[in-house]
This record gives C-alpha cells, sequence and structure tokens, in this order.
C-alpha cells in the first residue's frame, strides 16, 4: 500500500492527514492557518503539517495534494488570489513545497478538490459529467465533464454562487448584485432573516438574541413548525432551485450533487430543487438529470486533493483543460 497526504487549507484551518487508494483518511492532524500573518508564515505551518503526516505514515509516501482555498492555475500549482489569505498573490505554492518537501506536490482550488472526491469516492461515482454545487457560509462548485475537472482559463470555473439570479438585487460579498451566495450562503440567510424578524417581530415571537441567529437556527424553527421559518425555507430552496436550473441548462450534467453546511440543516431542499429543474429546466436538460446529496463529509476536500495528486502522478492524463 501507498500513500498519498492530502492538504485542506482556508483561511481559519490547515487539515492534512494520509490518504489511501479507497478514500480511507488517516493520521489527520490540524492546526490554525494564521492566515493575517502573511504567505510566508502561512507556508511554514502548511510544511510543517505535512511533514507531521509523513512522519506518521505507515508506508511510502507517494505524493501530495493541496486543495487551497482560493484562485489556483492547477496545472502550475501557483496561487493567484485567496479572498481570506490576505498577501497570496502569485505565490508558486507547487514549487515552494517541492523543493522542501522533495516529493510531487499538486494544488488545486478546494471546491473543486471536494468535487473530485465525490467523483472518485462519494455520490458520483457512476457518472462523468457531474456538477457539484456546495452550499455552506458561502457558495461554490465543481464541473466535471466527460470524466475531467473543469477549471477554465483562469482556475475559478464553477462560481455558481456568483451566478446572478436578480436582476440588481442583494449586494454580494464579491461586489456584485444579486448573487445566488447573496440569497442562500449561510450569511445572506442570517442577513436576510435577521432583517426580517427586526421587521415583523410579531410573526417571529421569541426566537432569542438576534445576533446569534444563523442558517442553523432558521433550520431548527423550521423544523419544529415554525410557520415563518417555513416560509422562509421555501422561499430559499426556491432561489436554489432557480439557480440550479440556470447549471443545468448550461452545462446538461448528469448528475447535480448537492453538499455543504447550510444544505445539512435543510436537506428537505433537495427535493424543491429537484422539482423546480423539473418544472422549469430544458426538458433535454431536466429528463437526464438526477440530484444526489453529497456522499463525503467534511474531509471531502483533502481526500479529492489526494485523488487527484494520486491520478496525475499515474497517468498525467486527466490534467485539466
Ligand atoms: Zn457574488
Amino acid at each position: 500500500m501507498d500513500w498519498v497526504i492530502g492538504v485542506d487549507i482556508g483561511g481559519t484551518k490547515i487539515e492534512a492527514a494520509l490518504v489511501d487508494e479507497q478514500g480511507a483518511v488517516q493520521g489527520l492532524h490540524r492546526q490554525a492557518t494564521q492566515a493575517d500573518l502573511g504567505p510566508s508564515v502561512v507556508l511554514d505551518r502548511l510544511r510543517a503539517s505535512i511533514q507531521t503526516v509523513l512522519d506518521r505514515a505507515p508506508g511510502p509516501v507517494r505524493a501530495v495534494g493541496i486543495g487551497f482555498a482560493g484562485q489556483v492555475d492547477a496545472s502550475t500549482g501557483v496561487v493567484y488570489y485567496a479572498p481570506n489569505l490576505p498577501g497570496w498573490r502569485d505565490v508558486p505554492l507547487k514549487a515552494e513545497l517541492e523543493g522542501a518537501l522533495g516529493l510531487p506536490v499538486f494544488v488545486l482550488n478546494d471546491v473543486h478538490a471536494a468535487a473530485w472526491a465525490e467523483r472518485a469516492y462519494g455520490a458520483g461515482q457512476d457518472w462523468d459529467d457531474l456538477v457539484c454545487v456546495f452550499v455552506g457560509t458561502g457558495v461554490g462548485g465543481g464541473v466535471i465533464l466527460g470524466g475531467r475537472l473543469q477549471t477554465g482559463a483562469g482556475g475559478s470555473l464553477g462560481e455558481v454562487g456568483h451566478m446572478p439570479i436578480v436582476a440588481d438585487g442583494r449586494a454580494c460579498r464579491c461586489g456584485g448584485r444579486g448573487c445566488l451566495e447573496a440569497y442562500v450562503g449561510g450569511w445572506a440567510i442570517a442577513e436576510q432573516v435577521q432583517q426580517d424578524i427586526r421587521d415583523h417581530p410579531a410573526a417571529w415571537g421569541d426566537v432569542g438574541p438576534l445576533e446569534t441567529f444563523t442558517a442553523e437556527t432558521l433550520a431548527d424553527l423550521c423544523h419544529r413548525g415554525h410557520p415563518r421559518a417555513r416560509e422562509w425555507s421555501a422561499r430559499l430552496s426556491r432561489y436554489l432551485g432557480i439557480g440550479m436550473v440556470g447549471v443545468v441548462n448550461v452545462l446538461n450534467p448528469r448528475g447535480l450533487i448537492l453538499g455543504g453546511g447550510v444544505l445539512q440543516g435543510f436537506p428537505e431542499w433537495l427535493t424543491v430543487v429537484a422539482a423546480t429543474i423539473r418544472e422549469l429546466a430544458l426538458p433535454s436538460a431536466a429528463r437526464i438529470v438526477e440530484v444526489r446529496q453529497a456522499g463525503l463529509g467534511r474531509h471531502g476536500g483533502l481526500i479529492g486533493a489526494a485523488a487527484w495528486a494520486r491520478l496525475q502522478t499515474r497517468s498525467g492524463l486527466s490534467r485539466p483543460t
């Protein structure tokens, strides 16, 4: 048995682990990113995380795969930009780490990595054409067509969260307006519902302190039958469904996989999305697409990064185009 190290790095934490050929995780190491200290400190911490996991390996390690929360050129391993990691502009992450570790290193976007994990070991194993959409605090996506991960000309393909669904709609964190994420992203759900509670206190009753009201709070209320919370759930799931109609019409996938923290709270939204697609998508696209819940949990990113690195070392055939 040989191993690949998978790493998931975001604005708050670095997680690294050994991943075997079946996608099983072992020797997980986690630490804070300390992103505000800048790229050189983060690089040191990343290197230390990988070394810790290397020391735990029971056998030879073939490569390292890194899912990075930013815009990445997956063919060169250069990080162009990372919204949650200050100072990361044009950092040659692959070259830096290969020099330090003496192992092949492959870098891709963290959401692309999570999508690849679904294809390799999760809900999308029987599909060559699939789209994965993760609805958490933000909304991200990954697209696999013809069995190949699609990264686009600049590495940002699949940003379905920033697909506008309402002309001149709510302000989004990306600087745009009316984006899908500005309605169904965790931050946007909290913002909209908190405002509604302020505007219509009688319709809500006592729902606890406003500032700690999150998408999770909304899900709890909804599942306890709170009428106003249920109205919001219906409205938000409809927005998600409309967004997915656009995705399905443009990409004509065989599978649409939905995951992420918000959807863990609202698993019933999958049914709404499927029904909205049947109602509004082009018949040719609606007929063929199947909607499924993501099969992997929170380690999807590092599992996918490892699987992708393993594939690169083996064949070199499935480089993104
Ligand atoms: Zn946006």
